[in-house]
Order: structure tokens, then sequence, then C-alpha cells
């Protein structure tokens, strides 16, 4: 058995803590905040994440799949809500595919708590200050008592997340490759309120976008009726936050550009001001492993949220170790070298097909021949699934490797920019010469 060591109980860290605690390996965990468990939830305040298939597999891995399912909120597709306040829904995938609406709050809580009764020794309010990757120690500084102690452990893992004190002692190790991009965009959280009895006041199981152009507003369910949402937006130019400087402005721009979700929520401007601007930000780099310590989840690679696979990247990290576990038996250099060679290109592929997906989100999604190629490509994949899988379909309710899902995106959307370049495509569509020409293409 080996002395584990895991700095950060966010959501991987304590899903992976969870696991390896399931193996009979005594496992440590160190927190810097304190013990979420001890704080109570305010009820439609919690922030919520967008769980799909990845993400359920880990999951089910930790024995938590059936309590997850009774707290979380099936969205079986987006409905759009134009300027005018005009709604279209499109699926997400196929009758029953859903990505599930869940709170951080609750689903870490549920981590933290099978982590303990895992016998995991649980280190909350101590903040990892330094690791000593030859010595395989890390250190750490009580953020109450001001205390400090120094932990040796057989493998540490850093999951402290996208600004990472694991990470940041192996920049000043040798040939440490590390890039941080923040995105011309930030984004600030509204509550939609629940209606009258807790009922929820727009399409309870739907993903909700206002995609306008250069910025959107989404929403998410949440189990009392009320609504999760986000503005995107840049910080400067003319639709900005910048921009927004003062409470007249903010209150006409809602005002005008989203006119439906305007009327359902009365306090507007104390709800805008309620929630803090907040940044996004990608990180790469590499390696992930130095001797014993290994990074995983957003330490080693977080990404832009709107392709809804951060965390269910980071928790197929913890499954895609467990393959690795079983695979190799125990042979951990060889478990970590195996486990960074293969889970690189797929963490930079999820990083682009993110940011690839934001334009797709506040763009695309209104625009009548996107949605008319997305339904092509729907029906060609209803009718021939071991042939064509859509990428958001190989991304969303797959384990395909994100790699060879934005490769494989890559070349159908080549296919299907030639087919939309028809110029009779809106009356030809469902013809069968189209869904020939496109197995054909997809076969050379
Ligand atoms: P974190 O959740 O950041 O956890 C890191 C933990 O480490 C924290 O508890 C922190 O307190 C602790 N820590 C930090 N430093 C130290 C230290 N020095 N010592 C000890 N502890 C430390 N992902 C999805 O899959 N679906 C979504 O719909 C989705 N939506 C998102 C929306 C937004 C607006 C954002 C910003 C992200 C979203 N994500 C989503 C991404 C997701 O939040 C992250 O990928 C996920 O939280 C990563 O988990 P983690 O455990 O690696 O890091």
């Amino acid at each position: 058995m080996k002395k584990v060591l895991v700095i950060g109980g966010g959501l991987v860290g304590a899903l992976h803590a969870a696991n390896l605690a399931a193996k009979g390996h005594p496992v440590k965990l160190y927190e810097r905040r304190p013990d979420m468990r001890n704080v109570e939830m305010v009820a439609g305040k919690s922030i919520n994440l967008a769980l799909s298939h990845r993400g359920w597999k880990a999951i089910r891995m930790v024995g938590l799949e059936e309590h997850i399912r009774d707290v979380s909120i099936p969205m079986y597709g987006r409905k759009i809500h134009d300027i005018e306040g005009n709604e279209t829904y499109q699926p997400y995938g196929k009758e029953g595919q859903a990505i599930y609406s869940v709170s951080r709050g609750e689903l870490n809580v549920a981590l933290l708590n099978l982590a303990a009764q895992r016998q995991v020794e649980m280190n909350f309010d101590w903040r990892c200050v330094q690791v000593d990757f030859d010595k395989s120690t890390a250190h750490f500084e009580n953020n109450v008592t001001g205390e400090q102690r120094t932990e040796k452990a057989d493998l540490i893992f850093g999951t402290d997340g996208a600004f990472s004190q694991v990470r940041a002692d192996m920049m000043r190790t040798p040939r440490f490759n590390y890039q941080q991009e923040f995105i011309p965009h930030g984004y600030r959280e509204l509550l939609l309120p629940a209606g009258e009895n807790g009922s929820f006041q727009i399409e309870k199981n739907a993903l909700h976008i206002w995609p306008r152009g250069g910025y959107m507003l989404i929403a998410l369910p949440n189990p009392g009726g009320s609504f999760t949402c986000t503005l995107f937006m840049p910080y400067t130019g003319k639709h900005s936050f910048t921009a927004l400087d003062s409470d007249s402005k903010i209150d006409s721009f809602f005002k005008e550009v989203f006119p439906d979700f305007y009327a359902l929520v009365p306090d507007l401007l104390s709800n805008y001001h309620s929630h803090p601007l907040s940044d996004l930000v990608i990180i790469r780099c590499y390696p992930w492993v130095r001797h014993n310590t290994c990074l995983l989840g957003d330490a080693s690679h977080a990404i832009v949220p709107f392709y809804g696979q951060g965390m269910n990247s980071g928790f197929e990290d913890c499954s895609v170790m467990e393959e690795l576990m079983v695979e190799h038996a125990e042979n951990w250099p060889k478990i970590l070298d195996r486990f960074q060679e293969l889970r690189k290109p797929d963490a930079d592929a999820i990083a682009e097909l993110a940011m690839r997906n934001y334009v797709e989100m506040r763009d695309l999604v209104g625009d009548p021949r996107f949605l008319l190629q997305k339904k092509i490509e729907a029906k060609i994949h209803g009718k021939h699934p071991d042939k064509w899988t859509p990428l958001y379909t190989q991304v969303t309710f797959s384990d395909t490797r994100y790699s060879v899902a934005l490769s494989d995106g890559k070349r159908q959307e080549k296919i299907m920019a030639e087919i939309m370049a028809r110029p009779d495509i809106e009356q030809v569509w469902d013809s069968g010469e189209i869904e020939e020409t496109i197995l054909a293409a997809n076969s050379l």
C-alpha cells in the first residue's frame, strides 16, 4: 500500500482521494478552505455545473451515481431565446440523452463525505505552500492558527485547481512548460428566482441560451425552481462589462437585449451587483509528473467552460488513472508516466474544442443554416450510428478520446462545409442524394 497525499479537496481531489482509499491506500487530503460540509448551503444560491457521460463514468466508479442522480436535473436540449423573446429548441442528442445540472457544492460535499467514509484523513484550512519533489514532501500552513506542518508520502497528487501551488513549484524544475491565457471575456452570475410555489419560470429540462453574437447569457436549472444564470461578455468594447458602468446602463442593457429574461427577474440590479465579475483562464503545462507527484484536473489543464467539460475531463483523469492502475498493477512510475502521455493530447483537444464551442454557443446556435447542418447530421447519425457520430455526441455522450473526437470533428466539418455550400441545400437536405454524398465522402 502507498501513503498518498491529495492536495486540494475540490471536485477532482475528493473523487480521487475516495477512489484511492477504496483500494486500501492510506490517504491524507489537504484543503485550504474550511470544511464545506459544515457550511449550510443556501437553496437556489448554488452554482451549478453540467455533468455528462465522462463525469458519470467516474461517479459510477466511486459508487455515487444513484445519490447524484437524485439531486441533478436532466437537460435534454438547448432552448434558444432570440432578442424578440422567441424560443427555439435543439435536442442535445437522441431521445433520452441529456446532460445534467448539478450543484457544485452538493457534488463536492457528497464526494468529501464519501472520502471520509472511506477513512481518508481530512485536513481543512490547511494550505499547501511548497512541494519538494525530490524528498516527496509537501509543506502546509494552517489558515487559522498559522501552524506549519510537513507531510511525506509515496505518492502526491496536485488537485489544487487552476492556480495550483503544486504546479507553481513544478515550474521551478527544469524543462517545465507552462502557458496561462486569460480570454478577453469574463463572467458574472445572476439568479433567476423560482416562480410561485417553487415552480420553474422557464422550461425546467433544458439549458437556456440567449446568444447575442459577441456575448451570451445562459441558465441552468436548480432543484428549487430557480436557475443559475451566467452572463459571458468581453471586459472591454461596445458590449462589455466595462461599458455597463452605471445602474441605468445595466438596466437598459438587460431590457433591450434579454427582454424575456428581464421580465422574470424583479431585482435585477441587486442581483447583478451581488455576484463578482470573474475571469476565464486556460492553463496548459507539461510534464504533469515530477518523481512521485502528479497533477490532475484544472491544476494541469484548466479550460474555458463552454463545452461543459472542465469537471468532466478532470473526473475522466481519475477514471483513466483507475484503468492504468488495473493494467499496470500498482507499478506507479509506469502508471504516472503513461497517464500523462495519454491525457496530455486529450487535454489539449478539449481546450481547443471548448474555445470553438464558445463561438457556437454565443453566435451560431441562433443561425438557421447552422441548425440545418445539425439537423442533417442528426439524421445521418440516427440512420447510420456506426458511420457518423456528431462531434457534440462524441464529446458529451461517449468516452471517445477528446483528441480522436477533435480530429474526427474536423474531418466531418470539411464534409459538411461542402454539403452546406450547395445552393439548393434547403430544398434537398432530406434527400437520399445528400445522405449518399455524405456517406461516400465519410468513407474516403
Ligand atoms: P477546483 O474545483 O478548483 O478545486 C481545487 C481545490 O483545491 C479547491 O477546493 C481549492 O480551495 C483547493 N486549493 C487550491 N489551492 C490550494 C492549496 N495551496 N492548498 C490546498 N488546497 C488548495 N465543468 C464542467 O464539467 N461542466 C460545467 O458545466 C462547468 N461549468 C463551469 C462554469 C464556470 C463559470 C467555470 C469557471 C467552470 C466551469 N466548469 C465546468 C469547470 C469546473 O468548474 C472545473 O473544471 C472543476 O472545478 C475542476 O475541478 P478541480 O478539482 O480540478 O479544481
